[in-house]
């Protein structure tokens, strides 16, 4: 089957459940058992069977087998944020005394997990350019365990060699994990690439409307026992409403991604040629790092990239964002709506050093109609030149 099929069709059981289409949302904690025997042995004829709330319900299970089929894992696990779904199977895999070998492009606060809290645990992290590839041979360690890959970065948009890495993680035994979030199951399939984990923030295009937090992590066969005792064992979890939600989000994932790709492509093109602009910082177009490896590995783009502005005013730039019509400020993306943030990245790295003399901004490109889109930026580049 095609992916637009699967979408539609995966984790959906009607034939359990009267014949309605969506998995019910199962609100539960303790589930009965009527004998003594049934308590002790779960159902063999099922790979999930239903014993407590923590572990799941027909909900959550719809949800995990879809996305675990979609992105062609062995199986996932649900998390009550995309940050729970990376630092929750970063436990999974190392141990006092192992060394982690993490991209510094990283999302912000997957970075602090490993400052903060792992060196407290006795790992030792190592931030590797995003731009490495094979050599990251050269920082394997005897005791290093994982690698970490996010691929493009959520605001500097390098795009990683992911086969590379992978390959050379795997000849040492070592885990490679991906954030995979930017891309969503359907444009980059990391287990075609090596990688044993991938992760996303559901909150962002899976559910896609804006108003859940999940995430989800889905491994191969090897993997997958590691990381499910560690997410059952720490107690992770999500609201039924939230994976009903995130499900029905999905259903059109496949629509919603195709138009964010037509509008950020079509704004991207447009921004290249304004004059307060440095460079665009988008995968599909040549001027992105690691380009290539989005052209050979990737099956599309989605809504969100970068924008290198020539050096201008923090007075200038607060004129241009603070009257936007349709580009609002906010964190997270994925959403139907248009968002536009200024970053500072220089302060997030330690690897490499963050060159550019402009402002950046992240845009995500929602699916209202492109040209009211690009009249919104039009105006904006108009309050900043005046103000600058
Ligand atoms: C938003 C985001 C996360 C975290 O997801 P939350 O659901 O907000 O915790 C992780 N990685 C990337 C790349 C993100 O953009």
């Amino acid at each position: 089957m095609k992916t637009d099929t699967r979408i539609i069709h995966s984790g959906r059981h009607p034939e359990e459940n009267h014949g309605v289409v969506n998995p019910p949302v199962y609100h539960a904690s303790t589930i009965l058992f009527p004998t003594v025997e049934k308590l002790e042995h779960r159902d063999p004829t099922k790979r999930k069977s239903i014993h407590y709330g923590l572990y799941g319900t027909p909900t959550t299970f719809g949800l995990e087998d879809a996305l675990a089929e979609l992105e062609g894992g062995y199986d996932t696990k649900l998390f009550p944020s995309g940050l729970a779904a990376i630092t929750v199977p970063m436990m999974a895999y190392l141990k006092a005394g192992d060394h982690l070998l993490m991209v510094d492009s990283v999302y912000g606060p997957t970075r602090r997990f490993c400052d903060n809290w792992l060196t407290r645990f006795g790992v030792e992290t190592t931030y590797y350019d995003p731009m490495i590839g094979a050599g990251i041979r050269d920082l394997f360690k005897g005791n290093t365990k994982l690698v970490f890959l996010e691929s493009p970065g959520s605001i500097t948009f390098e795009v990683q060699d992911v086969p590379a890495i992978c390959a050379e993680a795997k000849a040492r035994g070592i885990t490679t994990m991906i954030d995979n979030t930017w891309a969503t199951p359907l444009y980059f399939k990391p287990f075609e690439h090596g990688v044993d984990v991938s992760l996303h923030a559901g909150t962002k295009y899976i559910n896609g409307h804006s108003d859940v937090m999940l995430g989800t992590a889905t491994a191969t066969e090897e993997a997958f026992p590691a990381l499910s005792k560690a997410a059952t064992e720490f107690g992770q979890t999500i609201a039924p409403d939230d994976s009903y939600l995130a499900l029905r989000g999905l259903r059109t994932i496949s629509l919603r991604l195709n138009r964010h790709e037509k509008t950020a492509l079509k704004l991207a093109h447009w921004l290249e040629d304004r004059v307060e602009v440095e460079r665009v910082l988008h995968p599909a177009l040549p001027s992105c790092p690691g380009h290539e490896f989005w052209k050979r590995d990737f099956l599309g783009s989605s809504g969100l990239f970068g924008l290198l502005l020539k050096p201008a005013s923090k007075k200038a730039l607060a004129a241009m964002l603070d009257n936007m019509e349709l580009f609002k400020m906010g964190y997270s993306w994925g959403g139907f709506e248009s968002l536009i943030l200024p970053h500072d990245p220089a302060d997030i790295r330690t690897a490499t050093k963050w060159q550019a003399e402009g402002p950046l901004l992240r845009l995500h490109a929602g699916l209202e109609d492109p040209e009211d889109l690009i009249r919104d930026l039009e105006k904006g580049f108009e309050r900043l030149n005046q103000a600058g």
